[in-house]
């Protein structure tokens, strides 16, 4: 598998040295990332740059003698079979620099500045980048993440950067894809406990459901925060409300708890059937996990079922622990 190898070339440094130095003279982008309320100092820690109109890009990287095969090789470069020519990927965009785990910049984000329908682009699958395994920032975050031994895993550049700039250096994003199987072994690095922060909307609800599911089978301690309003963790610093921050991440609804929650508001508890759909429905999932979480959280299903006579002995679960739960990691690989 040579996925996230390392690249020989020097191409996407130089590519990102570019961008970086045509931001710090762009006056229109800089004013963007202040409105965002961006510093500076963020800026440089994550090498955030500027790329320019499709043509400035060509015509740098054919003054550097890099090859346009290349180009398209690293997903920068794209190329218009019908109209037979070559175009940056990233135009008139704020660009992230996306680092592999052994540091070198496999991709690249970009967030619009012009009001683009696409409001983000990211680097396409190439044979150095595997969005669904790498984490936005693991680099910059990796330190932090040890040392407290908590991850947080947000959904967003800006949430990252503005999380780092709120005291939380240990967050990171997933690359606009749902968290799966192959993020865990990058996940049980320092043993982390684990912190879904994803954005308060309904997709994002929905989401965090996907990646609770996947990390309570997979054994991770750790757990949800969910933002009122609709809010991402950007949002809320860039709102001053950085106390309540870290109250919220004091306290994420275990993994566990969150899963059957969100399944008991899915259904019309007062509905003898809709009631008895639920419980099988909690009950497969509970399958998933260790045979003492699967007694544990037995009982806290049947009291949440709750009212007539829901006791924990109806709550039935035969021993399928490990078939359940490699189907479920296998629903997960391919998603
Ligand atoms: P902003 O705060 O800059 O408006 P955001 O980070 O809050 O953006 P969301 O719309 O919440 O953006 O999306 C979260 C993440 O999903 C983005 O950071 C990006 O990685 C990814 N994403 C969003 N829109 C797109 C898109 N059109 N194509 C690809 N990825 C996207
Ligand atoms: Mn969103
Ligand atoms: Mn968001
Ligand atoms: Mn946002």
């Amino acid at each position: 598998d040579s996925k996230n190898n390392k690249p020989r070339s020097q191409l996407m440094e130089k590519l990102n040295e570019w961008y970086q130095n045509l931001l710090s003279h762009n006056q229109t982008a800089m004013s963007y990332l202040h409105e965002r309320g961006i510093y500076e100092s963020s800026i440089e820690k994550f090498g955030l740059g500027y790329a320019p109109k499709s043509h400035e890009t060509i015509n740098y990287l054919q003054s550097q003698q890099f090859n346009m095969r290349e180009a398209i090789e690293f997903g920068v470069v794209g190329h218009d079979q019908e109209r037979r020519q070559t175009f940056a990927r990233f135009i008139e965009r704020i660009t992230f620099p996306i680092h592999s785990a052994n540091g070198s910049i496999v991709g690249f984000g970009g967030r619009t500045i012009t009001g683009h329908s696409a409001k983000y682009v990211n680097s396409p699958e190439t044979k150095y980048f595997n969005k669904s395994r790498l984490l936005y920032a693991y680099n910059v975050a990796k330190q932090a993440i040890y040392k407290k031994a908590e991850i947080i895993i947000t959904e967003g550049y800006l949430d990252v950067i503005m999380l780092h700039q709120a005291g939380f250096d240990n967050a990171v994003a997933t690359l606009g894809t749902a968290l799966t199987n192959e993020h865990l072994p990058l996940l049980r690095k320092g043993t982390p406990r684990v912190i879904m922060a994803y954005d308060g909307d309904k997709a994002g609800r929905a989401a965090a459901l996907k990646a609770s599911k996947l990390l309570s089978a997979a054994g991770f301690n750790g757990g949800v925060v969910v933002f009122e309003g609709g809010l991402d963790p950007a949002d809320m610093v860039k709102e001053g409300r950085v106390n309540e921050l870290s109250n919220i991440f004091h306290a994420p609804k275990p993994f566990i708890e969150f899963v059957l929650d969100e399944l008991l508001s899915l259904y019309d508890l007062k509905d003898p059937k809709a009631k008895e759909s639920c419980m099988a429905e909690g009950v497969s999932y509970l399958k998933t996990l260790s045979p003492i979480l699967q007694e544990e959280y037995k009982t806290y299903l049947a009291s949440r079922l709750g009212g007539l006579g829901v006791s924990p002995s109806l709550v039935k679960i035969t021993n399928q622990t490990n078939s359940s739960q490699k189907e479920l990691v296998q629903k997960n690989t391919h998603r």
